[in-house]
């Protein structure tokens, strides 16, 4: 048996949904010490609305984060349909999504301004344990001990004995191991905007549920939000080979020009004119994605990722803020798994136990992830192919009608996941 008086070091980079997430899970253990490293040096209010699903949900209820479930934060439909599909330009119903499993409905999928979101998270983190202004810079060994040292770009270092990379997207950490995998564009402009309510009060139909009209080659998802807030997200698909695409140029969470949008939208329903003419402004996010990765297992097992890091798929099918919630819980398990708080630790804290810990990890999550980003590849090759063809209404009725079932995605149960990939057997070497 290991000597359980030593404290598990473990630097999160990046504090967003997956970082903040591992770290509520690890906190309170007395024997990890845990801490997060962010590049920015405030937590602004940047971003729009995300999604969460009964997946992350849950998981947040499990680990106490419960003002996330709470109507004053996230926005729920009062049907109980988690999505209601419009035609762009009839306004009618043409489908819905519903839950399928048993769901209880605080878990049912709710919609968040993300600001809301990662205060709420942010709350539940210890004070102490965020660091701001640490930009990750690089990863080297202690020779001393073989542990890992953080290199931060303003010339300060960390030490740990894991390291989660939760650094986004465009993970640094992840480019460190990988550098060939990086995220591309799609072709998938989203132009998203979260402004009061009170912009649209003049409308008499807006919608007082989450809506996504689906028009040929565009969308427009439009949802309230709590505190008076109201999201309208419209979605383009351009053509990804297009080197000076304009959009590109305008970069992620650049100001988009709402009146060149309102042209895009110009053939549909008077609502969804209206309630373009009513946005006052809006920024545009050029979709980025990357292929699944090889492994999660880097820098001789001390090192692994998490959230969009691990799986870039772009936000497709607004899974993204569950994955990230999923993984960290994943994460957190399988170090206390290997780890736990009344000792009786099952391998030591070196190469070869660190390693157990994140194969677990991996072994729960990346199959998953990896099936996610697969269908995610499919569908935007799908999108793209659609701009070349002329879509007849009767072909995008059937298409709305027709969708995929993500519900392996949205309720998908990552306790069971977490329950089956512990290993039958610990080897004895290890300890
Ligand atoms: C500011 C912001 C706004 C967003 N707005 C939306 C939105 O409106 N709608 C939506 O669907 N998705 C949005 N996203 C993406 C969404 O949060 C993620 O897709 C999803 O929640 C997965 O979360 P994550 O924790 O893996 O990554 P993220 O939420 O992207 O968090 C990554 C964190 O890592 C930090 N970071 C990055 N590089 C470094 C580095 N080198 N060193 C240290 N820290 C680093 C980032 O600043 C960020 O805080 C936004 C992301 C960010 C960062």
């Amino acid at each position: 048996m290991s000597d359980a008086t030593k404290r598990i070091r473990i630097a999160i980079v990046g504090a967003g949904i997956a970082g903040l997430t591992a770290a509520i899970a690890l906190q309170e253990e007395p024997h990890i010490d845990v801490q997060i490293y962010e590049r920015a040096s405030e937590l602004r209010e940047v971003g729009a609305t995300i999604a969460l699903g009964p997946n992350g949900l849950k998981i947040l209820d499990k680990i106490g984060v419960s003002k996330a479930l709470k109507d004053t934060v996230g926005f729920r439909n009062r049907t109980g349909r988690s999505m209601i599909y419009r035609h762009y330009q009839t306004d009618e119903v043409v489908s819905f999504d519903v839950h399928h499993g048993p769901v209880e409905s605080k878990h049912h999928c709710a919609r968040f301004f993300r600001p809301h979101l990662q205060k709420v998270l942010l709350e539940h983190v210890r004070p102490g344990r965020l660091h701001l202004h640490k930009s990750f810079k690089s990863i080297r060994r202690e020779p001393s001990d073989q542990s890992l040292v953080i290199d931060f770009l303003d010339g300060s270092t960390a030490q740990a004995d894991i390291i989660l990379g939760a650094d986004g997207i465009h993970s640094a950490v992840r480019r460190a191991y990988i550098p060939t995998s990086s995220a591309l564009w799609t072709g998938h402009v989203f132009f998203r905007t979260v402004v009061p309510r009170s912009h649209f009060d003049h409308i008499a139909d807006l919608p007082d549920e989450a809506v996504h009209y689906w028009g040929p080659d565009r969308t427009l998802f439009l949802s309230p939000l709590p505190k008076d807030l109201f999201a309208v997200v419209a979605a383009h698909q351009c053509d990804p080979n297009d080197p000076g695409h304009q959009y590109l140029a305008a970069g992620w969470d650049g100001d988009a020009d709402i009146a060149a949008l309102r042209v895009l939208y110009k053939d549909w329903s008077p609502l969804a004119r209206s309630i373009l003419d009513a946005t006052p402004r809006i920024k545009v996010y050029p979709n980025t994605a990357a292929k699944e990765l090889p492994t999660w297992i880097l820098g001789n097992g001390r090192v692994t990722l998490a959230g969009d890091a691990a799986h870039a798929h772009g936000g497709a099918f607004a899974a993204g803020g569950s994955l990230a919630i999923n993984d960290a819980w994943a994460f957190a398990q399988s170090v206390l798994y290997y780890f736990p708080r009344e000792g009786g630790w099952r391998v030591r804290p070196d190469d070869a136990g660190l390693t157990e810990v994140v194969s677990l990890y991996e072994r729960t999550r990346k199959p998953h992830t990896d099936k996610v980003q697969k269908t995610v590849q499919d569908r935007n090759q799908f999108l793209v192919d659609q701009i070349k063809m002329k879509q007849t209404d009767e072909e995008l009725r059937a298409q709305m009608k027709n969708r995929r079932d993500l519900t392996w995605i949205h309720e998908h149960d990552v306790e069971a996941a977490f329950a089956r990939a512990i290993p039958s057997k610990i080897s004895e070497a290890r300890l």
